[in-house]
């Protein structure tokens, strides 16, 4: 520290000054003497501070104090000690900068040294808040989302749209946020729905060498399927493995005989169509039913999976990979006609159009200046009538409330509208969606984004975003200097994974849309590497669709991420 010699200081002042002002003080006194004695043109005054200030450098004696030495250019790297000192402070500097950023850094705090162009200059309230959001992240103490979520299911069980307990879990979401959640504001709008009932079904493989005669085979029927005659249909089974191998069969092989779709699974999205169409384009061949391998990557496990499917005239039921591969090895072995594997499948399966009006629920945190814009956040709410649809999507769901209800807690609520929507009916035919666009759609342009969750809520990656170039760039360097806190950063754009089935119209109409993405916590694979989506198809659409698949604290961490990023987007 340099002492201030205007201002005193207590320890006095060092002993070089003290001598120096001492020394200058008596040549002052020495040339007002002299100055008395006639001596007064201001230029030989000037000559004479002249020489004073050199005489401080060059011409004092040592009397005690140390010698002043005259005034030198620093000349560092001339003298090898210098250089050698001068080094040895520089990696000194460089080793304490590093340690500063690379272990005394704190990776949860936002530091502004690290931004970007497009972040620099973002609103320092902005920042604080957002900060706060991602540190709400590691707050091991909430555990609200996962326990609403596990309350809900836990008392009515599935979300099957046009069901009891699809409205019976609406209304409790309405009202636990009304009641519970400080400046949110849950209400419903009504959305008409069909109805679709599986009744009772079974699948019964005659089986002469085993005791009982036949098999129990376990299915489940696909969704919109028609049901089978009272008495069901009983016929042969012919596996195929692609609708080219079907087409090529023809009428001759199929005609009176179930298929069975048996296929390789890859990708979900390469495989989900023989569960979509598979019935539709076996019909055409004069099949009487199609069993369709469930779509998941488990192929050693024996699990079920149901989903949706076009509506044919001829009855359609998911069966296990082992069973579906069971069939078909009983089909290459068999010698004669009367080897072919042969089953009995009954479905009661009922399909009411238009059955009766059902909710999007919808919570909102009013924006604080711009309150008519508005930033989307949502999952489904409808499941399959089987588990609790805890993954699929009540997680999504409770993600996006949980976000808007951390965004409430803040003391600054952002610019724009935090509008969670919890969609009806994705799983079959996304009326939920269509009627918000409808009831919306002159204030469609004030939604000036959407984000969507419907592939699991796992470790929080990042997002997918269907937007222009620019804007996906902006998010991306936003995402680096400030998301990154909760491994949530990432942006990626939606060729990778698409926004979402319910906001899809929204991103055809220009809303900028994005996916809010996990890790998959089998295998740490992120999205658009091999197997990323594996963990979640093992329980997609079955009856392990239960509370336990999701984690309390990484549902916390992915609703800490998103409202973050919701924070951010709405209050540029
Ligand atoms: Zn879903």
């Amino acid at each position: 520290m340099i002492p201030d010699e205007k201002k005193p200081v207590p320890w006095g002042l060092p002993p070089l000054r003290a001598e120096v002002q001492r020394r200058r003080q008596a040549e002052a006194e020495s040339s007002a003497n002299s100055e008395e004695k006639g001596s007064t043109s201001p230029a030989a005054a000037d000559r004479k501070h002249t020489k004073l200030a050199m005489e401080d450098y060059y011409k004092v004696e040592s009397n005690g104090y140390t010698l002043l030495q005259p005034k030198r250019e620093p000349d560092v790297m001339s003298h090898p000690k210098r250089m050698i000192v001068f080094l040895v402070g520089m990696a000194l500097m460089a080793s304490a900068v590093l340690y500063i950023r690379f272990v005394m850094y704190d990776p949860r705090v936002i530091d502004p040294s690290t931004f970007s162009a497009t972040t620099l200059g973002t609103n320092p309230d902005t920042l604080e808040t957002v900060d706060k959001l991602l540190r709400a992240g590691f707050d091991q103490s909430n555990t609200v989302a996962w326990d609403r979520l596990a309350e809900m299911t836990d008392m009515y069980g599935h979300r099957m749209t046009g069901s009891k307990a699809y409205d019976h879990s609406a209304e409790w979401v309405v009202k636990t946020a009304n009641s519970q959640d400080k400046n949110l504001t849950a209400y419903t709008e009504f959305v008409w729905v069909n109805q679709w009932t599986r009744g009772s079904e079974s699948l019964r493989l005659f089986a002469p060498t085993r005791d009982t005669g036949f098999i129990q085979v376990p299915l489940l029927g696909l969704g919109n399927s028609v049901g089978t005659p009272r008495d069901g249909i009983e016929a042969n089974v012919i596996p195929v493995h692609s609708f080219k191998e079907l087409r090529e069969l023809g009428n001759a092989s199929i005609a009176g005989n179930i298929v069975l779709y048996n296929f390789n699974y890859t990708t979900y999205d390469a495989v989900v169509q023989f569960r979509t169409r598979g019935a539709i384009e076996a019909a055409k061949y004069g099949a009487l039913a199609v069993l369709v391998r469930s779509v998941t990557p488990d192929s050693e496990f024996h699990s079920i999976h149901t989903g949706s499917s076009t509506r044919a005239t001829i009855p359609a039921a998911a069966i296990s990979p082992a069973d579906a591969n069971m069939i078909e090895r009983i089909y290459t072995r068999a010698q004669t006609s009367d080897d072919i594997p042969r089953v009995k499948l009954v479905m009661n399966a009922r399909l009411t159009e238009n059955a009766k009006q059902s909710a999007n629920v919808i919570i909102d945190l009013k924006g604080s200046t711009s309150p008519e814009e508005i930033v989307l956040l949502s999952g489904h709410f409808d499941s399959w009538d089987i588990g609790v649809g805890a993954m699929d999507d009540g997680a999504g769901a409770f993600l996006a409330w949980e976000a808007a209800r951390l965004i409430a807690l803040e003391s600054r609520p952002p610019r724009r509208t935090i509008r969670v929507v919890m969609w009806n009916n994705e799983e079959t035919l996304q009326r939920g969606a269509k009627a918000y666009y409808k009831q919306h759609e002159h204030e469609i342009k004030q939604h000036k984004f959407a984000i969507e969750s419907d592939i699991g809520v796992f470790e929080p990656w990042g997002l997918a975003v269907a937007a222009d170039p620019k804007m996906v760039n902006n998010l991306r360097n936003y995402g680096m200097d400030l998301i990154k806190i909760l491994g949530a950063g990432n942006v990626t754009t939606s060729d990778v994974e698409g926004p979402g089935t319910d906001i899809a119209m929204l991103c055809e109409n220009g809303v900028p849309c994005a996916g809010f993405l996990s890790v998959n916590p089998e295998n740490g694979a992120v999205p658009g590497e091999p197997h990323w989506e594996d963990h979640y198809f093992r329980y997609h659409h079955t009856n392990n669709d239960r509370v336990e698949v999701i984690d309390k604290h990484q549902l916390r961490r992915s609703a800490a991420a998103l409202a973050a990023w919701a924070y951010l987007i709405a209050d540029l």
